[in-house]
């Protein structure tokens, strides 16, 4: 590519989103060997360069690509990993002999207890909070549940 032989003050064909067409542009700003900055010497629009209506920056785009699934996986993993290693250390001292009981709201649980919730799966009373509530922990993490309830009489 030829080095860029216009600078500030110098005339270019740009686009202008608001005459709509390529005008003529006089340069404001120029940064390395790019355009950076014209005014439209039809409406005096002083707006970023681009040769062409669909012009993009197109190291913008491509980085914001890359980027995105990046940050997400990055936000997600160490959290995850970090509950489920906690949960895998309260589940390593259940022999096949520990059976898990059903999880219901009615039941009473002891602390260390092994608890199947329908949802949750597997999991195991960590503490028990108040006459009703206990907190156990989970695969996905710590879940304080309703125990201990009177049932109801019909
Ligand atoms: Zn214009």
């Amino acid at each position: 590519m030829a080095p860029l032989s216009v600078g500030p003050g110098d005339d270019v064909d740009a686009w202008c989103g608001k005459c709509l067409m390529v005008m003529s542009h006089r340069i404001i700003a120029v940064v390395g060997s790019q355009i950076k900055k014209v005014e439209c010497l039809t409406c005096h629009a002083i707006h970023a360069y681009k040769s062409a209506p669909g012009a993009k920056n197109e190291r913008g785009a491509s980085r914001n690509a890359v980027d995105v699934p990046l940050r997400a996986s990055k936000g997600k993993t160490p959290r995850a990993s970090r509950v489920e290693s906690e949960w895998n250390v309260f589940m390593a001292e259940k022999a096949p002999e520990h059976q898990a009981r059903p999880y219901m709201v009615t039941e009473s649980f002891a602390i260390t207890e092994f608890v199947e919730h329908p949802i949750f799966g597997v999991g195991r009373v960590l503490e028990i909070t108040g006459a009703e509530k206990m907190v156990v922990i989970f695969k996905e993490g710590r879940k304080t549940l309703l125990c201990n309830r009177v049932p109801r009489v019909p």
